[in-house]
């Protein structure tokens, strides 16, 4: 099992960013940490965990120590690097096992993505499902647009997790501890897990969902982002909850995720004290899609507004604001952060054959009216974002989005393509 010289099992994680011209991803790579941190709490006796984000340092560490399980977390930025990445790593641990994660994986409980029939939960094997899978390991397939291609079209890797991966990674790792290789956890079919074994494919059941995400230990307080943050000066992104209730089809988070959960007030206090303390970077970013939904944000707005005031930290803040309300906490908050950061009202678009397509209610157009009229009587700086490349949407009409948010007369529109 592993490398005998080792006192501990060894797990690398990396979620690969371009480096070729500078970082292209300037934050700590925030889901690998939580689950990083919650592996180290679960099996931190029997495991040693690393977490990278350039492919030379992983290859570095792979040519050091060879690493019994390697993790990749596989999203929209990093989609092509990690699939040429899975390939040289594969070559260099022949025997290890291979996971993947990330937004890019279908969610549990849907069909897996691709897949030729309904694959229903929990189903250990389908016989004859994929007889016609065809491997084409010699050539590199992208972009890939789901699971059943990429398991396919990629045989190096050995597990995908579906969802939130905290307690599907820790199962394949106690799984590793048991069977002692790759193949034997691919056959365990462990919860929120696939996996294809001699062209079946092997499903685990439901995983249980960490309602109270402070079951998961801080990422920078644990010192799992240490190095990381040290070695290139990243901006610290931090979650207070994760999900959302809104349903918009390009997104991954509300498609997939619309269970709320969160942290509580005094876990999220707890980080920024120490990342005030431990982190050169001074802008701080709140991954939550939409802040200002609960009440405990308008608490933690108050904490920040006082932490800027008494010891200058942060000087700016990242986060956005939600789209739908309530906007009198909005407002509240919107006063509070007036400087560290503008009162966003993202759009995304402002066709409506879109809006109803990708399943999106904007803000009513008068409320944004009145927002922007609040936002300039208290001198707060406001904008907006919108997505090119949206169903149904074309140059003309994404055109007219962009003027109609001029008209509104918000100050500054940002336009990234889908
Ligand atoms: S409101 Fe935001 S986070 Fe929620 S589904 Fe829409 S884009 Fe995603």
């Amino acid at each position: 099992m592993g490398n005998s010289k080792k006192n501990k099992l060894v797990v690398y994680l990396a979620e690969l960013s371009h480096d070729q011209f500078g970082l292209s991803l300037r934050t700590t790579p925030l889901g690998l940490g939580a689950v990083t941190s919650y592996a180290l709490l679960k099996l931190g006796t029997e495991y040693e965990v690393k977490v990278f984000r350039t492919f030379q340092s992983l290859i570095e560490a792979i040519d050091t120590c060879t690493p019994d399980i390697i993790g990749f977390g596989y999203f929209a930025w990093n989609d092509y690097l990690t699939l040429v990445a899975v390939r040289a790593v594969r070559e260099k641990c022949p025997e290890a096992l291979i996971v993947f994660g990330g937004s890019n994986i279908s969610p549990y409980g849907q069909q897996i993505s691709g897949f030729p029939i309904d694959v229903p939960d929990n189903s250990l094997v389908q016989p004859s499902a994929i007889e016609s899978t065809t491997f084409i390991s010699d050539s590199f397939a992208w972009p890939v647009y789901g699971d059943y291609q990429l398991i396919t079209s990629y045989p190096e890797i050995d597990v995908i997790i579906h969802g939130d991966a905290e307690i599907p990674l820790v199962g394949i790792m106690e799984r590793f501890l048991e069977t002692g290789d790759r193949s034997g956890v691919k056959a365990a079919a462990v919860q929120g897990c696939s996996a294809l074994v001699d062209g079946t494919l092997v499903r685990g059941p439901k995983p249980e969902i960490l309602m109270d995400l402070d079951q998961i230990p801080s990422p920078y307080i644990t010192g799992v982002f240490s190095d990381l943050i040290e070695k290139y000066n990243l901006i610290p992104q931090i979650e207070t909850m994760r999900g959302c209730p809104y349903k918009c089809t390009f997104c991954t988070i509300g498609s997939n995720e619309s269970l709320v959960r969160k942290h509580s007030l005094d876990y999220s206090i707890e980080e920024i004290l120490y990342l005030k303390d431990h982190v050169a970077h001074n802008t701080l970013r709140i991954a939550d899609p939409n802040w200002g939904m609960l009440k405990k944000d308008i608490e933690l707005a108050e904490f920040i507004e006082s932490l800027n005031k008494e010891h200058n930290y942060p000087v700016s803040l990242r986060v956005y604001y939600s789209a739908g309300g309530p906007f009198s906490n909005i407002k509240k908050m919107a006063l509070m952060m007036k400087n560290l950061l503008p009162l966003n009202m993202s759009f995304q678009s402002l066709n409506k054959g879109t809006l109803k397509h990708i399943k999106r209610g904007n803000m009513p157009l008068r409320k944004v009216e009145e927002m922007v009229s609040f936002a300039k009587d208290n001198q707060i700086a406001t904008g907006t974002e919108l997505i090119s490349g949206l169903p149904l949407e074309s140059f003309q009409s994404f055109k007219e989005s962009f003027l109609k948010a001029v008209k509104l007369q918000i100050d500054s529109v940002f336009m990234g393509p889908l």
